[in-house]
């Protein structure tokens, strides 16, 4: 239900979808054909077809895989189109051919836009995804390059204008950008910041220690491990390999209030992101008026927190790139049609969420989680990789939960984030782990 309501809001508050600077630049179109979006590697993904007769028709090879990051042009700009409106109506073409065109009264050809993404990368996670709802985001922490950016259900750019009436009307929501603009409980994921704040308010994890025997209550309130299982005696490292909900709400009972939200403030829950695409806010609530039941919960990733996937993955990011959160982008640079460069972009920090000493303990407790917990699935392969597994229940009655992954591989010198959620899916370990692998396998093999 939350996810829905959350669909319309975002969907009759988009001004993107209308925005007047676009209108105006669109005034171009008249003068220049549109140029075309490409891939890290220069595969189309965006071009304009001129027919003999003069009428263009905006083609999206690759149809649905893209539609999300790289857009729409017509029913109001999306995505890349929308980003880069501007470089995709203006022409860098050669002065004298320009002169020409504009006596011949013929168009001149708009610049090209080069993307981060690559289209190997987004296939696997388009294709991983199959017919479950849900998003995968596969950025590189040193830089904060996308390069896979997938949300589902999709549309097909191609017929837009068609099927706008139908997309518009639905309740799945395939407009919906799920990796940045869907805020969904995080589950386990959220374990993550928990064990920062603990780290935080303890100074290290050593002093740790719980007897889990399957459940915790209090207050007349039981909360219990995946299944029901009854962990045993475990260390922090164990507590966050396993997943154990019964040691982590116990120490929610204990972490102090005011500073476990601040932490969160710092990383961007409540705040806005470093996102050039349209994005929802990621919330965390909790304060001394917090009930003890909703702290425990909070402090394993239910209770009143949302998050977006592309926001995991920033502060996966963070972590994997000690402490340093780079500014995710889409767009490497312009060229003119003839290969001139007219713009490059590079990579930038956003800043500090954590020390690099809180990421190298975090970095500990994820590699424990693929060498003896729930991620284990990822082990053995000619990568290393560090991460957090995830099942978030969504539904009053937990019958319903969402699969979450999260995390990075090579750990010594890390390469790849990739972030998973799958839809109502069931189990993080079963449904979003092998997801992540296949995204990892897929990168180690370009
Ligand atoms: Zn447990």
């Amino acid at each position: 239900m939350l996810l829905y309501f959350v669909y319309f809001n975002v969907f009759r508050s988009d001004d993107v979808i209308n925005s007047p600077y676009n209108r105006r630049q669109d005034t171009f179109a008249e003068r220049v054909v549109r140029g075309s979006i490409l891939s890290s590697d220069g595969e189309v993904l965006a071009e304009t077809q001129v027919a003999e007769d003069g009428s263009e028709t905006r083609v999206y090879p690759y149809g649905e895989m893209f539609a999300h990051v790289v857009g729409y042009e017509s029913e109001g700009k999306s995505g890349i189109e929308s980003l880069a409106n501007f470089s995709l109506l203006s022409s860098h073409a050669f002065f004298t051919e320009k002169v020409a065109n504009e006596l011949r009264e013929e168009k001149n050809i708009g610049d090209n836009v080069y993307t981060t993404l690559n289209v190997s990368l987004q296939a696997t996670a388009y294709e991983a995804l199959g017919s479950h709802s849900g998003a995968v985001v596969a950025l590189e922490p040193s830089t904060g390059r996308i390069l896979a950016l997938v949300s589902n259900p999709g549309f097909d750019p191609n017929t837009l204008s068609e099927d706008w009436e139908t997309l518009i009307s639905s309740v799945d929501g395939e407009l919906l950008n799920r990796a940045t603009q869907g805020q969904y409980p995080p589950g386990s994921v959220f374990k993550i910041v928990t064990a920062l704040e603990y780290y935080r308010e303890n100074g290290s994890f050593d002093g740790f220690s719980y007897d889990c025997g399957g459940s915790v209550t209090h207050d007349g309130y039981t909360i219990s491990c995946y299944n029901g299982s009854a962990h045993g005696h475990e260390d922090f490292r164990t507590a966050f390999a396993k997943s154990c909900n019964a040691a982590f709400a116990s120490l929610g009972l204990t972490l102090d209030r005011a500073s476990f939200a601040r932490t969160c403030g710092e990383l961007l829950f409540n705040e806005e992101l470093p996102v050039s695409l349209p994005y929802n806010k990621s919330s965390f609530a909790l304060d001394d008026s917090t009930e003890d039941t909703v702290a425990m919960m909070t402090a394993m990733g239910q209770g009143e927190t949302t998050v977006s996937p592309m926001h995991m993955a920033m502060i996966t990011s963070a972590v994997a790139n000690g402490g340093v959160l780079m500014n995710p982008y889409l767009i490497e640079r312009v060229e003119s049609y003839t290969g001139a460069r007219v713009e490059s972009y590079s990579a930038s920090a956003y800043g500090k969420l954590m020390t690099a000493q809180e990421a190298e303990a975090l970095t500990g407790l994820m590699e424990a989680v693929v060498q003896e917990g729930t991620g284990r699935a990822l082990g053995g392969a000619s990568y290393t990789v560090a991460g957090k597994t995830g099942t978030a229940e969504f539904s009053s009655d937990k019958s319903k939960s969402h699969a979450w992954f999260t995390g990075f591989s090579n750990v010594e010198s890390p390469d790849l984030v990739v972030t998973v959620i799958v839809e109502e899916a069931g189990s993080g370990s079963e449904y979003a782990v092998p997801i992540a692998k296949k995204l990892f396998d897929a990168y180690y093999s370009l």
